[in-house]
């Protein structure tokens, strides 16, 4: 196990005498440990450099001396600027002023979207709403058929092309999705779509045709935080091929710290609204800066 960033702290300033302010000695060791800390749970490394300027600069001003230790006070310094950069306060859904609000969901295949899909309809069915999931993953010879299953165990209707329909074509499922949900009054429509293992100028085309022919009001973009540093890199292409609102981080239940999370909304400057964290549809909630921040720190 990494050592936490209070304990390296408390080791870099166990010879710090008296009161005061650090020394640059002192603000210097302490954002070596910083940076390693932050590089550790996988944040990228241009973000961390901004990050430990900023709490070096804090850190200048501050005095040595009340209820906390000079580990704990930079601790705190540095909590209170994780939370303040991964957004404060926690991002709310925006629903529609009228009809039926549209969630497209978009991702690489593997970050979790479809079982997402799920999880997003049951917490906002328990919430009173009355979602319908749409199918619009037609390149994934199962996908169609694990939102289905997922769905039901979810009690939430999905709309999805009649099989032995061919391959499809999943903007006209979307756009048809949109009328159908009007039409039964679902007043949340959550559309999964089509990812690949990796980034590919086709998958961002189709997932911009959709947003197009349905135009969401909210499209998130679901990262797996297992896959690191890579995750910032796939922010930006979606960022540039599809656009979104917000970011759903998955497979929370994993060993990721989630530096992600931090690298994420510093870079593309879009909130982290959801976390998912196992595979049971229960497994999911708003997301939490201040959680995110202990776990990045610990
Ligand atoms: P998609 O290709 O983006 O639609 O991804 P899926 O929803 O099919 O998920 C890919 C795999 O990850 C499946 O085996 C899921 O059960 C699993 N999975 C999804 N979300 C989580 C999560 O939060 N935690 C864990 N441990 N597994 C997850």
């Amino acid at each position: 196990m990494f050592a936490t960033l209070s304990d390296r702290l408390t080791a870099t300033f166990k010879n710090l005498r008296g009161k005061g302010r650090l020394s640059e000695a002192d603000i210097d060791a302490t954002a070596r440990e910083i940076r390693i800390a932050l590089l550790e749970a996988d944040v990228a490394l241009p973000v961390v450099k901004d990050f430990v300027a900023a709490v070096k600069e804090r850190a200048r001003g501050e005095e040595v001396s009340g209820a906390l230790n000079p580990a704990q006070q930079v601790v705190k310094i540095v909590n209170d600027e994780l939370v303040n950069i991964l957004g404060g306060e926690t991002r709310r859904l925006r629903y529609a002023k009228s009809g039926p609000t549209v969630i497209m969901l978009a991702g690489l295949q593997g970050a979790g979207k479809t079982t997402l899909a799920a999880k997003l309809a049951l917490w906002l069915k328990e919430q009173g709403k009355t979602p319908m999931l749409v199918a619009c993953d037609l390149q994934r010879p199962n996908a169609v058929n694990q939102l289905q299953v997922n769905g039901e165990r979810a009690g939430v209707p999905v709309y999805a092309p009649e099989p032995g329909n061919g391959v499809g074509d999943p903007v006209a499922v979307a756009k048809a999705s949109i009328e159908d949900a009007k039409r039964k009054l679902h007043d949340v429509v959550i559309v999964d779509t089509a990812g690949r293992l990796g980034v590919d100028a086709e998958m961002m085309a189709q997932a911009a045709a959709i947003r197009d022919a349905v135009q969401p009001d909210e499209v998130l973009f679901v990262v797996d935080a297992m896959i690191g540093q890579d995750a910032l890199t796939t922010a930006q292409a979606f960022l540039e091929g599809v656009g979104y609102d917000g970011v759903v981080l998955t497979k929370l239940d994993g060993d990721a710290r989630g530096g992600a999370a931090l690298s994420i909304r510093q870079v593309t400057g879009r909130p982290v609204m959801f976390a998912s964290s196992g595979e049971k549809l229960t497994d999911f909630d708003l997301f939490h800066p201040d959680r995110m921040a202990s776990r990045i720190l610990d």
